[in-house]
Order: structure tokens, then sequence, then C-alpha cells
């Protein structure tokens, strides 16, 4: 049925195609929807300074038509029921996204999901856009379904062509799409030589051959769309190194595009002010323009389609803004703010998915019946036939239903009026709009003190000291002298719920266990090796306990080979436990262990692994006995022949505890 469907809607978008004969002159001229002057009583938003009018706003609404089908209905502020087109608009964004794959469907005609966007569907939302005033950005994956850094399929019809063939394929599938696209009355404003292509696309995995594809479609945009920029798209702007030798390589193979474009995801990609280094580097060496070309944030850590998010309240991501409706507008604000005035050639802004929200059923079952049905979830289970290790097994519904500018009924958010919002500002008096956590650390024979204020985040992204009060009692304080763990304080600030995460520990014997005096002493360390990387890292995401660790990398095969160890010379007599921790990767064959020493003596010793990031392994060596006078030396041994990029890890929450 959908296949059918399909290729009649592309038949009848040839025909249109050649009725208008669409690839010579303009598009007929449209009037731009009227971006009536925003205002609001509650969302703070700062004024961007120098937003010229034609700075891109753009939003990627790829699954819009597969959300329609299974019955997603939208509104405005005011509760109206409004075609999404006319909503984003009129809310200030000037350019549509929207991915391409070349046939997201089965044998059988079952589509892959993820909207499935195929050309006819990026004609339809063109036509849709053009309607409302907005240009549109086509985002070529030359794959039949996500194409990513983790993945680069070819199409299933392209697999076994050779890069001659594939080359020619690219150049007749852009200029055909691009027709077809156009010939449904949309204005291409930029066009995507495939999507997050980290040294990969369409199966290739060579620079050579990659450019020759590249070079295809651009070709092809150039002859179809003149008007048109080129971009390429990258992702991990973290990694400066990586994206210097992207552009260089396209430098050195003379592509000829317009735009290097960048994803950055404020969870994962570093910080804004190493996006506008990186970007800023390449736009100045290679005069290009750039510019982001996804990003996102979340406006609640709630999930409302029962199936899982990329982001909700335990994930262990950076965390600049709070997951609230200003949050969301904040961090749009830095992005665009940061592209337009601290970026050299920053030409826009695109948010990706910003309407992709529940399919609205109170089950599981019911909206997974219609994930399958429209394409309506990120993948349907018919897409294990192209992807079976991942979408095939890990098939859903919308992974971002949480970073829309819709709730889950449809209705837009405060947040999305700060497109149209950066340009004039909208500066409130700040309130508090969130509050952070406070975390407590204690012994447990220790009094449980709680802090007296907590953390406010301002509407306006400030930080205020705000008074709290605990709901503590004596018998949770009692149940907490008697058990170590973590526990969690309810409180109330600013009218505003809040937790207090209070650690109850055992004595720690050892001084800097958990290496949070931010350097070595009193541990000694032993390095046989010669580690490229050999100390102290200040990084919570990294670390098991508190915010800092013991970091070890190298890339040399078998210079991962140390001890570090503690000697204490005045402890009483009697039964002690050591414990420490770690994490790593790349070990190759590895000889790790925990170990004590009596006088100097091994007294024990207890393996050790390391598999892969967040995977700590932890070391315990109980009952040691020690006699009057006696030394106790703990310590861990860590020797890597190294694999791959070279052998790396971290240690922590080093313990050494009075058992009797
Ligand atoms: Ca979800």
């Amino acid at each position: 049925m959908k296949r059918t469907r399909r290729l009649s809607a592309l038949a009848a978008a040839l025909c249109a195609a050649l009725l208008l004969s669409a690839c010579s002159g303009a598009a007929p001229a449209r009037e731009k929807t009227e971006v009536t002057p925003m205002s609001s009583e509650s969302l703070y938003v700062k004024k961007v300074d120098g937003l010229g009018e034609d700075f891109i706003l753009g939003m990627d609404v790829s699954s819009v038509l597969a959300e329609e089908r299974s019955g997603v209905r939208y509104f405005d502020f005011d509760g109206a029921e409004k075609d999404l087109f006319e909503i984003l608009a009129a809310n200030g964004i000037n350019m549509i996204r929207v991915r391409v794959w070349n046939d997201p469907y089965d044998a059988s005609g079952s589509g892959y999901g993820g909207g499935n966007c195929d050309v006819a569907a990026a004609a339809e939302i063109g036509r849709r856009a053009a309607a409302q005033g907005m240009k549109l950005l086509v985002d070529f994956h030359y794959s039949d379904f996500w194409a990513d850094p983790g993945k680069q399929f070819a199409p299933k019809a392209w697999a076994s062509m050779t890069i001659e063939e594939k080359t020619e394929a690219v150049y007749a599938f852009t200029k055909e799409s691009l027709e077809t696209i156009r010939a449904a009355g949309a204005e291409i404003g930029m066009v995507q030589l495939g999507n997050e292509t980290n040294g990969s696309l369409c199966g290739e995995r060579t620079w050579f051959n990659i450019q020759y594809l590249m070079a295809a479609g651009s070709r092809a945009v150039r002859e179809t769309c003149p008007d048109a920029l080129v971009a390429v798209h990258f992702a991990n702007p973290e990694n400066a190194e990586s994206y210097a030798s992207y552009a260089k390589k396209l430098d050195y193979y003379a592509l000829d595009y317009d735009v290097f474009a960048s994803s950055y995801y404020p969870y994962w990609h570093g910080t804004l002010d190493n996006l506008a280094s990186v970007l800023s580097d390449i736009a100045e060496q290679y005069g290009k323009k750039v510019m982001v070309m996804e990003t996102s944030y979340a406006f609640t850590p709630d999930d409302t389609d029962f199936s899982g998010n990329t982001i909700s309240a335990g994930s262990a991501v950076a965390k600049p803004w709070p997951y609230t409706v200003q949050g969301q507008a904040n961090a749009v604000r830095a992005v665009i703010d940061t592209i337009a005035n601290r970026t050299t050639n920053g030409i826009g802004v695109v948010y990706w998915e910003g309407a992709w929200i529940s399919v609205g059923t109170e089950s599981w079952e019911e909206n997974h019946a219609k994930w399958e049905r429209d394409g309506s979830g990120w993948a349907s289970s018919f897409a294990a036939e192209y992807d079976p290790n991942d979408a095939g097994k890990y098939f859903g519904g919308s992974a971002v239903d949480n970073q829309a500018f819709f709730d889950a009924q449809g209705r837009a958010l405060e947040s999305l009026k700060v497109f149209a919002l950066v340009r004039t500002g909208n500066e409130l008096a700040p309130v508090p709009d969130a509050l952070e956590d406070a975390r407590a650390r204690f012994d447990l024979t220790a009094e449980i003190a709680l802090p007296d204020t907590v953390e406010a985040v301002m509407s306006d992204d400030s930080r205020r000291s705000v008074p709290v009060k605990w709901e503590l009692d004596a018998a949770m304080a009692e149940k907490m002298h008697a058990a170590a763990g973590v526990y969690e304080i309810a409180g109330t600030a600013e009218g505003q719920s809040v937790r207090c995460l209070v650690t109850m520990e055992e004595m720690n014997l050892l001084p800097n266990g958990s290496f949070e005096d931010g350097t070595l002493e009193p541990w000694t360390l032993i390095d046989r090796g010669g580690a490229d990387e050999l100390g102290i890292e200040n990084k919570t995401l990294n670390s098991l306990d508190g915010d800092c660790n013991l970091h070890f990398w190298s890339a040399k095969s078998g210079s991962v080979d140390f001890d570090a160890e503690q000697t204490l010379t005045d402890l009483e007599a009697g039964t002690y436990r050591f414990s420490i921790s770690i994490q790593g990767g790349d070990g190759g064959e590895t000889e790790i262990f925990a170990y004590v020493k009596k006088d100097g003596e091994t007294a024990a010793t207890a393996p050790l692994t390391v598999t892969s990031f967040n995977n700590w392994a932890t070391a315990e060596l109980s009952g040691i006995v020690l006699a009057e006078g006696q030394s106790l030396t703990v310590g861990i041994r860590v020797r890597c022949a190294g694999a791959g990029n070279g052998a790396w890890g971290m240690i922590d929450a080093a313990a050494l505890n009075r058992q009797g």
C-alpha cells in the first residue's frame, strides 16, 4: 500500500516537473508570512545584536507528514489549530530543513520510519514551507535510512556499485530529486552533500572516494539550483583536529561548496567557545560560510510517548541549562548569538526536529501500531533488513519529544517565541526558573548538617543562592547514620521542590582517596612505562566519585605501566578493608590489580579489568589484619599492552575502612 502511494506521488510530481519545467527560472515569488511583533509575559530573551534579515533561523521538521498521518495536530499559543508551517513562519523561522533518503522501504513497501523521508515527502514539505514564505534546506543522506558518524550505509540499489557507478548515481539522484522538489513548488535555499559525514559517506571510507561523490552532488546542485548554497555537514566539533582535517581534505580535492556546517548538541559537543573557534578557523582559512546545521535542547526531562528519549533526568551528559521551557530558549539563544556574533562568516542556526512529538495514545502498544503504520517513530521494525544492529533491535517512537517546541498535545511552548524574540529582545525582570540539586557528604558518625541555601538558575541564566527548607526528620537521620549509601532529601525553596543528595560513608582512612584535592599528594606514582598522560584529571563526567580522578592514556604499545600507592605508618592494630575502582578501554592484554602490603611485603591482591567508558570495576580486599606498629601500603598496579588509539582509563574512589 505505502509503496504504491509513494510511487504515485512521485509520478504526479514528475508530471508537474514537466509541466512547469521547474529547473529553469526562479520559483514564483511568494508573500512572506507576516511575523507579527512577538511578545511574551513569561519568556526572558536577551536580544541578539546584529542579526541580519537573511540570518537563517531554520527548523528541521522531516517527521511532520508521518506525524500528521498518525493524527498529530499542532496548536498556536492561544489554542487555535493551525498548519505547522504557518506556526513556524509566524514565529520567525525562515528555512525548513528536510532529510532525504533514497528508498526508505522494505521489499514489501513497508516504511523504515523516521518519517519515511523519501523524495516525495521532501517535495511536499518544500511545497508547504514555500506556501508560508520559507525556503527549503535539502539534506541528502545518500542512504536509505539514518546516516550519521556511526553509519553511512549505501542505498540498497547502489550497494554493489563501483565508485564510478556510484558517482554517476549520486549525480543523477541529486539532479532528479531537486527537480522533483522544485517542481512541487519548493524554494530550495541550500543543499547538503551528505549528513554528518565524519570520514565516510554512502559506504565509502576514503576521502579520495568521498570527494568524488560530493563533487558529483555539488555539480548536480549547481546545475539544478544555481541560487542554492552547497553545504557539507559534520558532527563532533569538540574534536577540533578532525574538523580541521575535513576542511583540509575538501580544500585539497577542491570541492565546490559554500557552507561548512556542524551539528551542535550541547550535551556532547563541547563548549560554544570551542564551536566558535573551530568554525571561525575554517571560515577564515578557506573563505567558507559556516553554520550550525542541527541543534536542540530539552524543555523537560520527561518522556511522553513511551519510547525512551536521548536525554532524560539521569543522562550523564553536560547540562549547561536546566531542562525547562526557559532553559530550552536560553540554549537556542546562546547558539544563535555564538554563530551570529562570535563566529566568522556565521550564517545561521537550524533546530533539529522541533515538532516530533508523541503520536498521542495512552499506551506503547497503540503508539507502536501508529509508528509501524505511518513511519512516525524513529525506526519501525521493517528497518531491520537495512540496519539489523540498531533500528532492527531498538525501533520505537520519538527520542526527542522532550526537545520539541510543542507539548504532547501539540500546543506551542512559549520557547518557540525565541526565534522572533532574539531580534527584538524581551528582557523581563529575572525570576527563579529552576533549582540545582544540592550535594553533601558525611561520615556515618558525623552530624548531618544540610546546606542552608541552594542555587537557583534565574530566567536570564544568572545564578542566585536562595534559602531552602529540608524535610529531614529524626527517623530519617537515624536511618542514614546506620548504613553507608546515597540518600535523597526533599526540600522547598522559592516555592519549588529541590533535592539534596547526601552521601553517607564510612570514615575513609585514606587521605585524598578520590583525588579530590586536585593533586596527587600523598599518593606515590611509580611510572615504569613513560605514559603520554598520567595524572589528575578534573572532569566530573569521567569521575566515579566527585570531580577528579587519576587518568592515564598512552599511544605507544606497552607504555601504560605504573603503580599508584600510599603507605600509612600510624594505623592502629585492627582489621581493615581496602577498595579502589577503575574504568578504561583499548587496553589490549592487561595486568591490573589492587594490592596491599604489610611492612613492604605483598599481603593480598585482587584482579581488575577495563572494558569501556562508564563501566567501573571495583576491587575490594577485606580482612586485612594489621599488628601494632606495622605499616600498610595500598595501591593499584596497571599494565596495558594497548590497542587501537592507545590504552586509557581512570582510577577513582579508593577507600580504606576499619572493619574491627
Ligand atoms: Ca520519547
